[in-house]
């Protein structure tokens, strides 16, 4: 081919040349990193966030385990990623989406920094606040779509004030040269999850958890009914880094007409593996981290959590059924629960052991009309949001994670869990 030819040294073969590229790569990647990674220093609470090597805080090491530890894979069983620290940064892949990201050992940072001192805990708010367009007493009506069980009602449908998209008008389509367009047609709407104003999923009961999820679920079956609709996304922004405008506890749920690239590329990828390996690669990632106990940060009959080997950012977590079901539409009240257990255990060391860290929530299901995927497994991911995106990630698609997802996933596990129920 072409492209190996040019590479190809003279005489060279196709091998050669791409041998050749490899050790360029790496050769760039190591002089360039440590600059990059010091470019993403940020502050927070006016506290610098330089990067502290694992040596400098103590974890020990013989002199040259840098150098060691450079020259090559780790064999399979190595202890050398048992938990205590990395000697270097490190690429690693998620096989469920393909997706690299640089656990970056330089800036590696002990998990207990990423705790949020000095913020007011959602706690300490008041219970209800005058001036909340979601608390009781204060409801829009005129944005109201239904209200469960009834008049004082748990969880309340509400449509977003300042929608993404409109929900009356066809699906048009207008495709010409290179402009391509689509009517935005679509439900922007926002679960209010508790009547209280001071708590969030942390701080509700499994049962209350249930309901949000049960009340997601309900919403999204009857949605998937319009034809318009191809795809629902559901998420929840905490506090202001991860986008949240109001405090009040909510959920949103936005459908679109289209399935987005990234969610098309994600089932690609499952759909790849399981022609290659014939089993869903999110079963094959649940248990591998159920053997291996490692990253396993909640546990539970129908579900499961961890701390994701090729995390995005300290503390990314999913949270997984289970059983396989490729759509959460499809999921059993029973699994809900399950889910709904360990998703709130997990958001509770997270707020009690970071002091009510910022983050998102997604729940990642197949498009509405591919439910009975064998490829597709859906879960629940948690992304604490402790820095921006910026010019490397959008550049390059791999994020940067400053903590090693062992030791998230241990201190995790340190934290007491709540009481069931
Ligand atoms: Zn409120
Ligand atoms: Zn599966």
């Amino acid at each position: 081919m072409a492209i190996h030819a040019r590479g190809a040294p003279p005489g060279g073969t196709p091998e050669r040349a791409w041998a050749v590229w490899l050790l360029y790569f790496t050769a760039a990647l190591r002089s360039t990193l440590p600059p990059l990674i010091d470019s993403l220093a940020f502050s927070r609470h006016g506290r610098s966030y330089v990067g502290r090597c694992c040596r400098q805080r103590g974890a020990g090491g013989p002199p040259g385990t840098h150098a060691a530890a450079s020259r090559g894979l780790e064999p399979a069983g190595s202890t050398r990623w048992a938990g205590a620290c990395l000697v270097m940064a490190e690429l690693r892949q998620n096989i469920a989406t393909h997706e690299w990201v640089i656990i970056a050992d330089g800036r590696a940072e002990r998990p207990t920094v990423y705790a949020e001192a000095g913020r007011q805990p959602t706690v300490d708010r008041a219970t209800w606040e005058p001036g909340c367009a979601f608390c009781p007493g204060n409801e829009e009506d005129a944005l109201e779509v239904s209200r469960s069980p009834g008049e004082r009602w748990r969880t309340r449908l509400v449509r977003n004030k300042f929608p993404a998209l409109a929900v009356d008008g066809a699906l048009l389509r207008r495709y010409e040269g290179v402009e391509r367009r689509l009517s935005g047609v679509g439900y922007h709407e926002v679960l209010v999850a508790h009547r209280h104003h001071d708590t969030t999923l942390a701080l509700m009961t499994a049962r209350e958890v249930r309901n949000v999820l049960l009340a997601l679920q309900k919403r999204g079956r009857e949605l998937a009914q319009d034809e318009r609709v191809e795809y629902l996304v559901y998420f929840k922004n905490h506090g202001p880094r991860a986008g949240a405008s109001v405090a009040h506890p909510h959920c949103q749920l936005i459908s679109l007409p289209v399935v987005p690239g990234e969610v098309r590329r994600r089932l690609e990828t499952a759909t790849h593996y399981f022609d290659e390996h014939g089993c869903c690669v999110y079963c094959f990632m649940l248990d591998g981290e159920q053997s291996q106990q490692q990253r396993v940060v909640g546990q539970h009959p129908l579900a499961a959590a961890f701390v994701l080997f090729a995390a995005q950012s300290p503390f990314h977590v999913w949270v997984m059924p289970r059983h396989h079901r490729a759509s959460f539409l499809e999921a059993t009240r029973e699994e809900l629960a399950g889910v709904a257990e360990v998703l709130r255990q997990v958001l509770r060391q997270l707020y009690d052991g970071l002091h009510d860290p910022d983050f998102n929530l997604m729940i990642r299901s197949v498009p509405v009309r591919e439910r009975a995927w064998a490829y597709f497994h859906w879960y629940v991911s948690i992304v604490p949001r402790f820095s921006r995106t910026a010019g490397f990630e959008m550049g390059s698609g791999i994020r940067i994670c400053p903590a090693i997802p062992e030791e998230c996933a241990e201190f995790l596990r340190s934290v007491p869990a709540p009481t069931r129920g």
